[in-house]
């Protein structure tokens, strides 16, 4: 039988150990409740070995926001196509509501709008509605 370590009423990271859960294996298994609600068990030795210091969803938006901050670095002041990006948000847009990056960009003709990061930077969109048009018009002609 494994000594259980009481580690209820600590914080790790995000989460705090409110209960100690049935056990499996001999393990002992804690009941942890994260910073945004979100109730479930860790492995007491995993938590205390540093993981699972934040909850799966908790770990997603944080995945998002370093990833956020890469492309912030590399991609604000730059200019792809016809817009210079401004900045990046993590957020939804369109109809679908579909998520994702989205950049805030200027277009060569000083009008600002935000598009998704991601078809920037496959030229699925290029300038604003107005320049794409007249940039078709010069490809066509
Ligand atoms: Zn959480
Ligand atoms: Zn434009």
């Amino acid at each position: 039988m494994r000594e259980v370590v009481d580690i209820r009423g600590q914080r790790f990271g995000k989460r705090v150990v409110i209960g100690l859960a049935p056990s499996i294996s001999g393990r002992a298994r804690f009941y942890v409740r994260c910073d945004c609600g979100d109730v479930t068990h860790v492995f007491g030795h995993l938590i205390r070995d540093g993981k699972g210091h934040s909850c799966r969803k908790c770990q997603r938006i944080q995945g998002s926001l370093k990833k956020k901050d890469a492309l912030e670095r590399e991609y604000v002041g730059k200019r792809i196509g016809l817009r210079t990006i401004e900045g990046i948000q993590f957020g939804s847009w369109g109809k679908t509501g579909s998520r994702g990056f989205v950049a805030e960009t200027v277009c060569e003709c000083g009008y600002r709008s935000p598009v998704s990061f991601s078809a920037l930077k496959r030229g699925i969109v290029n300038g604003c509605i107005s320049c794409s048009k007249k940039l078709k018009k010069k490809q066509d002609m």
